[in-house]
């Protein structure tokens, strides 16, 4: 029988992915993107701020890992799968804010490409989504989110998204807007459950928006976790 003191008390395991992937083209060039890993990095800030455990597994960024978080440095989306599966089993909630590059070159060329006249083709081959793999693999008691950067049609990508990935809550941030997102410290973001109901978290800081996410997760994880 599950005790209710047991799982209000319990200090949870979080694993949180940040930053973008990078994907090297030869030894100087590679493909990435705008990501800052803010986001993830607050997230984890405020999962230790509230007393839990947090995995942290982080594609390059400038940014200082938080002080009491396990720190994964990653490169490349391959990289971030293999250190994701290693901490997915004992993890309770996992939160994928990553920006995870969606294909890479087909090589990496060991020398530098040497210009040439004309144009050049980089053969891209798709990377595994790293969100979807963990869908199929989660059990009951985990709660999996997910984020979702938009610029049409946000709720409808994003519901597909959602089903696609079996998540039970996706971050949805609208890109097209240049004072949120991406590289700020600010965000706007609409939490949707897997029920399909939305919570609008306005416009605030990336500090003030985790702590207010890091609550509604751990809330729902434990009602998940009472009823089971
Ligand atoms: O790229 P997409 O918009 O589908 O990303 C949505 C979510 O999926 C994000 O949480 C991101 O971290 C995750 N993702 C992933 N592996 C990929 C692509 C995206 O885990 N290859």
């Amino acid at each position: 029988m599950v005790m209710i003191q047991d799982v209000i008390k319990r200090k949870l395991k979080f694993l949180v992915t940040a930053g973008p992937t990078v994907e090297d083209i030869d030894p100087v060039r590679f493909l990435s993107n705008r990501s800052s890993g803010k986001m993830g990095y607050e997230l984890a800030r405020t999962v230790i701020r509230a007393g839990h455990c947090v995995t942290l597994v982080s594609g390059p960024t400038s940014l200082t890992s938080p002080k009491g978080c396990r720190h994964v440095a990653v490169r490349s989306a391959r990289d971030m799968l293999k250190a994701v599966l290693k901490h997915f089993r004992q993890s309770d909630i996992i939160i994928k804010a990553a920006a995870v590059a969606d294909y890479r070159p087909q090589k990496k060329q060991l020398k530098k490409i040497k210009k040439k006249q004309g144009s050049l083709k980089i053969h891209l081959v798709k990377n595994p989504d790293i969100l979807k793999i963990l869908g199929s693999k989660k059990n009951s008691s985990q709660l999996l989110v997910g984020f979702a950067a938009e610029t049409d049609n946000i709720m409808r990508h994003a519901r597909k998204k959602m089903i696609e990935k079996k998540l039970d809550w996706i971050a949805i941030n609208n890109v097209s807007r240049q004072d949120i997102g991406f590289l700020s410290d600010n965000n706007e973001l609409i939490l949707m459950a897997k029920n399909g109901g939305t919570i609008l978290l306005p416009k605030q800081s990336k500090t003030k928006l985790s702590a207010k996410m890091i609550k509604i997760f751990v809330s729902d994880w434990q009602q998940k976790n009472l009823a089971c």
